[in-house]
C-alpha cells in the first residue's frame, strides 16, 4: 500500500524530481562508504544499518516535499553518511556518564553540581549493594525513621533543635510554606523575589503552596518597618531568601536575619530563611568574604532554615530543613512529605558527608568542593604548566598551548559576583576553529577512534579552547591530552 502510494506520488511529480529520487544512494552503497565502514567497526551493525535506512528515508521525504535542493549523486551520498554519523553520535551521548569539567565552575548545575567525597561514594555503594537498616532500629528491632540517620548530626552541626531532609531545597521551601502558611500570608522583600533558573521563582512557588505572597520594600531597599507594617491577622511567616545568583550593590538596604527573627518572635509569627547554598564551614579561611552559614541564621534566632545538599555543602542532592522542633514535627506530619522523600542512597551519602563535617580536621582534603576552592595560584600554575607541555608533546605541532590567568567561580547559586582567580591552559588549534574542537571534545567518547574516552567540557575564548585547572580531578589532565590528541589527529569534521 505504501509502495502504491509512492507510485502515485511519483506519477504526479515533474520528471526532474523523479530523476532526483533515482540519485538517492542505496543502503548498500552507504554501508560501503569508508566512513560508514569505520562506524561499523565502532558500533553494532544493526544500529548502523538502521541509521542508514533512517537517513535515506529522511532524504527521500526531503526530496518529495521539495525541502532538499538539487544535489548530485555524490553530494546525496555524503549527506546520507553525515546523517548516519550524527544519529549514531547522538545515541552514544544519550546515557548519563562521567565528564571532565574544565570550565572552572565548581558547582556547575548542568554538570551535576558537587563532586561527592570518597566516603559518600563508599557509603552509597555499600548500602545499595545489599539491604540496609534504612528504617530499622537495630537495637530494638523495631521500625524507625530514615531521618534518624542524619537528624542528630544536622542538629549538632547547625545548633538547631531538629532537622528534616527531603529531595531538594525547592521541595524543602515548598514543604515549609505548604505546612505552615497554607491560606495565610507570607511576607517577602521585593529585593528577594528571586528566580534561580529551571523555573524556581519564589512568587510562583509561594502561590503553589496555597500561601499568599505579600511583597514589601522596594527592589533595592527594604527596612524592618516594611515587614512590621505588612503584618495582619492573616500573616504567618516572615521569609528571607538568599540572593543566590546575583548581588546588589549601590543604594541598598536589607534586614538581617537576626532582626527579622526578633520581629517574628515579638509578633507570634514564624521566621524562615531559604539559604539556597547554605554552608556549614567557615569559608573565610580561603580568604573569601564571609558567606552566610546555617549556624549563623540559627543562632540569630531564625525558626526554620532550608538549604541544598549539593551546593556549597558538597554532597548529594537533598533539601535540608533545620530549626525548631515543634515546627519540624509539623512538617514531618504533612502527607506531602512522602512525595519528596529522600532515598536510601542519598541518606547514606549525606550521613558520610556530615561525619566529615563533625571532624573538621581533614575536611578540606576530603571534600572535593572545598579542596577545589582551596587550590592556590602557585598550585594551579604548576598544574597548568604541566598540562600545557603534555598537550604540546601530544598534538604533533598541530596547535599551540599556553598558560593563562583565568577566573573561575563557585556556581550553583553560591557566592554570586565572587570570582576565583585561577589558571588555565589556552589551546589555539592551528587552522581549525576553537568551537569545532570544543564540540569534538564533548563527543570524543562516542566517536571512533576515541572509544572509551571521557567527554571533555571546555570553554572557548578568543578562538582558543580553554581548560581551567581548578575543576579538574586527579587524572583528568591525562584524559584531556588523550582526547585532544584524538580530536586534533582525526579527520577534520
Ligand atoms: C538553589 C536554590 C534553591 C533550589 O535548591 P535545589 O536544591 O536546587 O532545589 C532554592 N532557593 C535558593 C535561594 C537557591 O539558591
Amino acid at each position: 500500500m505504501v509502495a502504491l502510494g509512492r507510485e502515485v506520488w511519483i506519477a504526479d511529480m515533474n520528471s526532474e524530481r523523479k530523476q532526483h529520487l533515482r540519485e538517492l544512494p542505496s543502503a548498500n552503497l552507504c554501508l560501503d562508504h569508508p566512513e560508514v565502514r569505520a562506524l561499523l567497526r565502532a558500533y553494532p551493525r544493526q544500529r548502523v544499518v538502521s541509521a542508514v535506512r533512517m537517513a535515506i528515508g529522511q532524504m527521500r521525504i526531503g526530496l518529495l516535499q521539495g525541502q532538499l535542493g538539487w544535489l548530485s549523486r555524490n553530494e546525496l551520498l555524503v549527506l546520507a553518511v553525515s546523517q548516519v554519523r550524527t544519529t549514531l553520535l547522538g545515541q552514544a551521548c544519550e546515557g548519563i556518564q562521567r565528564v571532565i569539567n574544565a570550565t572552572g565552575i565548581i558547582l556547575h548545575t548542568n554538570l551535576g553540581r558537587a563532586v561527592l567525597p570518597e566516603v559518600s561514594l563508599e557509603a552509597l555503594v555499600s548500602v545499595g549493594r545489599g539491604y540496609s537498616n534504612l528504617e530499622l532500629d537495630l537495637t530494638t528491632g523495631k521500625r524507625s525513621s530514615r531521618q534518624a540517620h542524619v537528624e542528630g548530626m544536622l542538629a549538632k552541626l547547625t545548633g538547631a533543635e531538629a532537622a528534616l531532609v527531603v529531595n531538594n531545597n525547592a521541595a524543602a521551601v515548598f514543604l515549609c510554606l505548604h505546612t505552615l502558611a497554607n491560606g495565610k500570608e507570607v511576607v517577602v522583600s521585593r529585593g528577594e523575589q528571586i528566580e534561580i533558573g529551571d523555573s524556581f521563582r519564589i512568587p510562583d512557588v509561594i502561590r503553589q503552596t496555597g500561601a499568599k505572597l505579600v511583597e514589601v520594600g522596594t527592589t533595592n531597599r527594604t527596612y524592618l518597618s516594611d515587614y512590621a507594617n505588612a503584618i495582619t491577622a492573616s500573616t504567618m511567616v516572615l521569609l528571607k531568601v538568599q540572593r543566590s545568583n546575583f548581588h546588589m550593590v549601590g543604594f541598598v538596604a536589607s534586614v538581617s536575619c537576626g532582626e527579622l527573627a526578633a520581629l517574628a518572635r515579638s509578633r507570634g509569627l514564624i521566621s524562615m530563611e531559604d539559604l539556597g547554598s547554605g554552608n556549614l564551614a567557615d569559608l573565610s579561611r580561603f580568604g573569601l568574604r564571609a558567606q552566610p552559614t546555617v549556624n549563623h541564621s540559627i543562632s540569630e534566632g531564625i525558626d526554620l532554615v532550608t538549604f541544598s545538599g549539593d551546593k556549597l555543602l558538597g554532597g548529594p542532592q537533598a533539601g535540608i530543613i533545620v530549626g525548631r522542633r515543634h515546627l519540624v514535627q509539623r512538617l514531618a506530619k504533612n502527607p506531602i512529605v512522602r512525595i519528596m522523600r529522600i532515598d536510601k542512597l542519598t541518606i547514606a551519602a549525606l550521613e558520610a558527608l556530615l561525619e566529615l563535617y563533625l571532624d573538621d580536621e581533614g575536611l578540606v582534603e576530603a571534600l572535593p568542593v572545598l579542596s577545589m576552592l582551596a587550590l592556590t595560584q602557585p598550585e594551579l600554575e604548576a598544574r597548568a604548566v604541566q598540562l600545557a607541555s603534555l598537550i604540546l608533546d601530544n598534538v604533533n605541532g598541530k596547535g599551540n598551548a599556553a598558560v593563562i590567568d583565568a577566573e573561575g567561580e563557585m556556581g550553583g547559586g553560591a557566592m554570586p559576583g565572587i570570582k576565583l582567580p585561577g589558571k588555565a591552559v589556552a589551546f589555539r588549534p592551528g587552522h581549525r576553529s576553537a568551537h569545532q574542537i570544543q564540540t569534538s571534545l564533548r563527543l570524543v567518547g562516542s566517536q571512533p577512534p576515541g572509544g572509551c574516552l571521557l567527554p571533555v567540557v571546555a570553554l572557548v575564548d578568543a578562538d582558543q579552547v580553554v581548560f581551567h585547572l581548578r575543576t579538574l580531578l586527579p587524572g583528568d589532565e591525562a584524559e584531556i591530552v588523550k582526547a585532544l590528541a584524538v580530536v586534533m589527529g582525526g579527520p577534520s569534521t
